[in-house]
């Protein structure tokens, strides 16, 4: 009997999907509800620099599906497929997946040269800071399960429908989404024109969602600790004074946090926002100098407790953020 039932199980389970990121755990959850899902990264940690320890590379050995940012982010990623031994998952392999395809890119640098930073060499790949990315992660997700396990292809392509529903409704709210459906308004947002569309069919009042919440954040002036806000800044129209980490990846001279405590006085900026995974003395220093607050925020699913989940870990973002 208990050996039926540990195979029932098992059955239910078929699916071993590991994610880089919690985000990416988060999304494959909503596409795979039944999968056994393992994510490398905690919350807590600076996606871009984990160890590839033999810890991490067990846990990828088994694995069917195999899910990450790429575009150059989790730059610890290759060392452990290299370690994993797991022919399965590795890059151009029907279970890897690579989540920021189809992603519309910021950022792409013109030219490159190492002293401008080359972490981001790709373009920003912080791409889930943007909600309406989330459904084309979810769709790309959806596209790699369905590769690895056909029969169940079309539950993947429905879950991963679904959740885009879920957002839209979350970031325009359910009034707008049942009277001018998901599709148009997705379309309106990426083209900047949804706002003077709504104002000029007297609609603006049934916006709701995370752009109604998050009304504050336009035009308001913050300063960045890293680059990693520009998929966020865009969808939310925050009006970035500046970056205290002005080349990712690189410490800020003295003469740049001059300039940008100046930019900060002049624009009247009393934020600054910061992963809880970087250090904040530098942001705190630079706080006091002009008299401004440092916004402690989750940078990924599970970063803070109260982002249980991508649709909490948006809440928590739009409303500190927007909270003077
Ligand atoms: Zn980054």
């Amino acid at each position: 009997m208990i050996a039926v039932l540990l195979l029932l199980c098992n059955n239910a389970l078929a699916i071993d999907i590991v994610a880089t990121l919690p985000y990416l755990g988060s999304i494959a959850h909503e596409v795979a509800p039944t999968a056994k899902i393992t994510t490398l990264a905690r919350g807590s940690e600076d996606p871009h620099f984990l160890s590839p320890t033999p810890a991490l590379m067990a846990k990828v050995g088994a694995a069917d599906v195999y899910i990450e940012t790429g575009m150059g982010l989790e730059l610890w990623s290759e060392r452990v497929l290299d370690g994993a031994g797991n022919p399965k998952i590795r890059v151009g392999q029907p279970g890897y997946v690579k989540a920021t395809d189809n992603v519309p890119r910021l950022d792409v640098p013109v030219n490159l040269s190492r002293a401008q930073g080359d972490m981001h060499p790709e373009g920003n790949p912080h791409v889930w800071l943007d909600p309406l990315n989330a459904p084309i992660v979810a769709d790309n997700i959806a596209a790699g399960l369905g590769r690895v396990d056909p029969a169940n292809a079309a539950t993947y392509t429905a879950n991963a429908k679904a959740f885009r529903a879920k957002i839209d409704e979350r970031l325009f709210g359910k009034e707008l989404v049942a009277f001018m459906g998901g599709d148009l308004l997705e379309r309106l947002e990426r083209g900047g024109k949804l706002a003077p569309f709504l104002e000029s069919k007297g609609l603006t009042p049934k916006l709701g969602g995370w752009l109604k919440d998050g009304a504050a954040l336009r035009g308001k002036p913050v300063v960045f600790y890293h680059q990693s806000w520009s998929y966020f800044i865009a969808r939310f129209g925050v009006d970035t004074v500046g970056y205290i980490e002005d080349r990712p990846g690189i410490a800020p001279s003295a003469s740049h946090r001059d300039e940008l405590a100046a930019a900060m006085k002049a624009r009247g900026c009393t934020t600054i926002v910061i992963e809880s995974f970087y250090d904040d003395r530098l942001a705190h220093v630079m706080a006091e100098q002009v008299g401004a607050t440092v916004d402690v925020v989750p940078g990924n699913v599970e970063g803070v407790p109260a982002a249980t989940d991508y649709f909490s870990f948006m809440d928590t973002l739009v409303h500190e953020i927007a909270t003077p």
